[in-house]
């Protein structure tokens, strides 16, 4: 499975914002976007363009990079949203948000969508009680994540759980920490993603 593995500050030095990539880390003053708020590179300081592809590719850039999913995948979660009802900007975001990677980082129960990426491969996870260790698995509404049985005993698990306990679910989850189960209650709204970005650059971008 192909994945970045670059410094990723740099990812979000680049977007000019937090892409909270690093787990506890981006919450300190420890935070590259706090102790440098410029672009990464000998011209990070330099002037910036502002074209209208510019403006676009960033969006999509940083959306891509937030989930971290790489392009051709991101691409065809945009073609998926294109065939579904809704504005295919936040269906878009709809389909990323319903990730079982971001599933998992959203119920507090990884520090990061990376680290989230890399407890779901390790098979820690199961899906209405069958083990799925596939990160783009799309939830549905009314699936039930659960942690392996096996798994909640393990060191990591708990020190994962105690250090994002008390990090809010969104709406759309519930989640039983004693049970050690979640719940797909809704699909998100577009307040319920917590990213600053115009996702309708990405769509001008793609329909091109
Ligand atoms: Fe981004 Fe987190 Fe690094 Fe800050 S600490 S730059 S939010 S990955």
């Amino acid at each position: 499975m192909a994945r970045y593995t670059d410094a990723v500050c740099k990812l979000c030095r680049r977007e000019g914002q937090k892409l909270f990539l690093k787990g506890q880390r981006c919450y300190t003053d420890k935070c590259a976007v706090a102790r440098r708020a410029y672009a990464p590179g000998q011209h990070g300081q330099g002037r910036k363009k502002n074209s209208e592809y510019g403006l676009q590719l960033r969006a999509k850039q940083m959306t891509r990079r937030f989930y971290g999913v790489l392009e051709g995948q991101f691409r065809h979660y945009y073609e998926m949203a294109t065939k579904k009802e809704g504005k295919t900007g936040d269906e878009l975001l709809f389909i990323l948000e319903s990730r079982l990677d971001n599933v998992v980082y959203r119920l507090g129960w990884a520090s990061s969508r990376a680290e989230a990426r890399q407890l779901v491969v390790h098979g820690h996870f199961t899906v209405n009680g069958r083990r799925v260790d596939i990160p783009s698995y799309l939830t549905k509404v009314g699936e039930v994540i659960g942690i392996c049985e096996k798994s909640r005993s393990s060191d990591k698990i708990k020190a994962v759980l105690e250090e994002n306990a008390s990090r809010p679910v969104p709406k759309w989850l519930e989640c039983n920490r004693d049970a050690f189960e979640g719940k797909v209650i809704a699909v998100p709204e577009r307040d319920d993603v917590d990213l600053a970005v115009d996702e309708t650059l990405i769509v001008e971008l793609y329909s091109k």
